[in-house]
């Protein structure tokens, strides 16, 4: 993606279709001149340029003769705005005729439309915002619950950028000590403190390392964590997950094996979404399309970080096959409740062998009975796993990519220090740290990643 800011863009920044109100920006040099041609404020008073920045006048817009549409135009004026350039935002009536009609009007005056994540871009590169913030305002508008929308306001406030901006100038500055070593390398002489640069890297790795590791539940709070709904063929997987979701959403089907993929659906549970995993019923089997279900199933609970195994409580009638059946939930080796379902059928005299199992919990899914009880168990089951740090987590792949790879050449300035190796080998580790972690602020982007993120953006961001 490059860098093509003298032009001036458009875009609407409302989702497409009719809605009561659409809002169109304009972000460039530009914006404001176009704006003035066309816009006609009701007391005919100052044109828009010569207007205060952060000031809303109500008007119409004219394509000629034609009016287009009664309109109020913000105003935001460079520096002082979202990109850094001018902005004008345009409130319409949100008709997708008119939409049209006024992104076609600035067009025709030489306005481009704006690519995806075009004006975040814009911020980025004119030096608004960081690449982790950049990113930030996309998980943002993405976050579907308390604690993805936590999540995104931590990074967009900019700790974890600023944090990591602060270790890599702590890195550099020792990185120059190195270098000038090189620069005498015929004198023989130590700039650089190797005792120190060890305690600085030891230092480092301190905080980068529990970033990393609070990548796993960032992901998962960011796609939802996943709970892998699992159990013998009509043991009542989908009738759970119906109850789960309060929606006819998994086909029931009183004939064994029905479920034949894997279905998954988010629910918000206290402030976390989590994603529900509907398996194919659990059994050997000689169909081969069944077979490939099954397959998918094992590999599909193995990545949850909750398994919700239902079995039927009459089961538990049978200490045997409830045995067997134990000793399958437990070779997942994964945080598990076991959901003894059709408790209906028990007429409330619950099978005794229940009482030895702890993370036993009866419900009739049919009914919707003790579902309540046992979302709340399933929050509680998550809160018990992770506390969620008051600090930054780590959500962004791209983030925990870096990290790994500046910590690993971190771990190689140390073994080259442990090992005495020359020191232009020991700086062109701390030159590769440093390098990963400017990467993911973006104090250096090159346009392969500055494109992988900003085409994930909606137009109009
Ligand atoms: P799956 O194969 O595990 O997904 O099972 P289904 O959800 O398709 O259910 C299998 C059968 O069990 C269907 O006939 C359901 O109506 C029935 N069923 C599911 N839950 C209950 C329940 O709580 N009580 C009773 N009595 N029947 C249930």
């Amino acid at each position: 993606m490059t860098n093509t800011q003298q032009d001036t863009i458009i875009a609407a920044a409302t989702p497409p279709g009719s809605s009561a109100i659409a809002l169109i920006r304009l972000s460039g040099s530009d914006a404001l001149r176009f704006v003035d041609q066309c816009f006609y404020s009701h007391r005919h008073k100052k044109v828009l340029k010569q207007k205060q920045s952060h000031t809303l006048s109500f008007g119409y817009l004219m394509h000629g003769q034609e009016m287009i549409d009664e309109v109020v135009v913000g105003i935001f004026k460079a520096p002082h705005s979202y990109t850094g350039e001018d902005i004008v935002e345009i409130s319409c009536h949100g008709s997708p005729y008119i939409q049209e009609q006024i992104i076609h009007l600035f067009m025709e005056q030489g306005a481009r439309l704006a690519g995806p994540g075009e004006f975040t871009l814009r911020a980025f590169l004119n030096h608004k915002m960081d690449l982790t913030k950049a990113e930030a305002v996309a998980d943002l508008i993405a976050s579907n619950s308390k604690a993805s929308h936590r999540m995104a306001i931590t990074q967009l406030r900019g700790g974890f950028g600023k944090d990591l901006k602060e270790l890599r100038q702590q890195l550099i500055d020792f990185a120059a000590l190195i270098e000038l070593e090189l620069d005498f390398s015929e004198e023989d002489v130590e700039f650089a403190d190797r005792q120190r640069f060890v305690s600085l890297i030891n230092h480092i790795q301190q905080q980068i390392k529990p970033m990393m590791d609070s990548f796993k539940l960032g992901n998962a709070i960011k796609n939802g964590v996943p709970v892998a709904i699992a159990g013998k063929p009509n043991a009542g997987k989908s009738t759970l997950l119906n109850a789960l979701l309060n929606e006819e959403r998994a086909i029931v089907s009183p004939i064994a094996g029905t479920t034949r993929d894997t279905i998954e659906e988010l629910l918000n549970i206290d402030g976390v979404a989590y994603r529900f995993i509907d398996t194919a019923g659990l059994r050997a089997t000689t169909d081969t399309i069944e077979q490939l279900g099954v397959e998918r199933s094992y590999e599909k609970i193995k990545k949850a970080e909750l398994l919700l195994y239902v079995i039927d409580i009459n089961t538990f009638h049978h200490k045997d096959e409830a045995y067997a059946e134990l000793e399958e939930i437990r070779s997942f080796e994964i945080p598990y409740i076991i959901v003894a379902n059709k408790a209906d059928t028990c007429k409330g005299a619950w099978p005794k062998l229940m009482n030895e199992i702890p993370e036993v919990i009866a419900v009739a899914a049919k009914n919707r009975e003790g579902i309540d009880e046992l979302k709340q168990q399933i929050g509680n089951q998550f809160m018990k796993q992770h506390h969620l740090p008051e600090g930054e987590i780590i959500s962004n792949a791209r983030h925990y990519h870096g990290l790994r790879h500046a910590n690993m050449a971190l771990d190689e300035v140390l073994n080259g220090i442990g090992n005495n190796l020359p020191t232009e080998m020991i700086a062109f580790d701390v030159r590769t740290a440093s390098q990963h972690l400017a990467e993911i602020t973006g104090d250096i982007s090159n346009n392969d990643i500055l494109d992988s993120i900003f085409t994930r953006f909606c137009i109009g961001k």
